[in-house]
């Protein structure tokens, strides 16, 4: 049965045409309400950041930018991890969950790293996802961000938040990025995901989306799934929008405004 917006507007059995138009608009809405998205983990190169990504499953970014510093600080590159020992960094990786699992996947990466790559982490997906540990998401966690080239990263909030849209009934995560990949030129992927990711971790939460106080309930054919008082629904927004810190606790000085608050880059519109 199709399905309404806030607006009314039926989406189910769009064209695709209406479908790619929808999308762009509901990415070009969300650039507006955060202007300033970015990676929300720490780093400082690209092997911590492909170390805080591997960390980052099942648990918050928050709990990562407050391990890694402890992490970086006794091994800061891939040779220290390589060599290090594995019950240390288990003590020091124990807040992120699956502290073993994780402890063995960054330090087969280092490895990996030191014995392959020549300690350096690789720019190239084939090589990224061969490293232990490392799936396509963390992989274009990594290209996107520490490597400029564009990628499109599914992870939780991705999934949930384009099948509230309709933009795919795909599941499996893979499809889930080929079909919602070809919806948006290239060069929008990397954007396209943290406009995703952060409307998931403020508004359109899993359980309690705050559609009462979402920016884009006109365009979104699942407005009603969450709360619809706006009084409520505000009560539900997390991070900056609800008027709390952001997750990172060293973000790079272009996101801040004069409070330390997450803003719009400078010299942005
Ligand atoms: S919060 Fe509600 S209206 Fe907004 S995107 Fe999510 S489901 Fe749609």
């Amino acid at each position: 049965m199709p399905v309404k917006g806030a607006s009314g507007a039926k989406v189910a059995g769009a064209s695709r045409t209406a479908l790619v138009r929808r999308a762009r608009r509901i990415n070009r809405e969300l650039a507006e309400v955060y202007p300033y998205a970015h990676p929300e983990l720490d780093f400082e190169n690209p092997f911590q950041l492909l170390v805080a990504t591997v960390l980052s499953a099942q648990t918050t970014d928050l709990r990562v930018n407050q391990t890694t510093p402890a992490l970086f600080a006794k091994y800061p590159g891939p040779e220290d991890l390589a060599a290090a020992n594995p019950e240390e960094v288990e003590e020091i990786l124990r807040p992120c969950g699956f502290f073993r699992a994780k402890t063995r996947s960054v330090m087969g990466l280092s490895k990996a790293l030191v014995e392959d790559h020549g300690g350096e982490v690789p720019g190239r997906l084939e090589e990224l996802v061969k490293l232990p540990g490392v799936g396509r998401k963390t992989a274009f966690v990594v290209l996107g961000n520490a490597f400029g080239r564009p990628g499109i990263t599914v992870d939780t909030h991705f999934q949930r938040l384009v099948r509230r849209w309709q933009w795919t009934e795909q599941t499996d995560p893979d499809k889930i990025e080929a079909e919602v990949g070809s919806l948006f030129p290239k060069g929008e992927w990397t954007d396209l995901s943290h406009h995703v990711i952060w409307h998931g971790r403020r508004i359109c939460h899993a359980r309690k989306p705050a559609c009462g106080a979402c920016p884009i309930a006109p365009l979104c054919p699942a407005y009603g799934e969450g709360e619809t008082d706006p009084e409520k629904a505000q009560k539900l927004l997390k991070y900056e929008k609800g008027g709390f810190p952001g997750q990172r606790l060293k973000p790079p000085q272009a996101y801040l405004d004069a409070g330390g608050k997450p803003a719009p880059p400078l010299g942005a519109a």
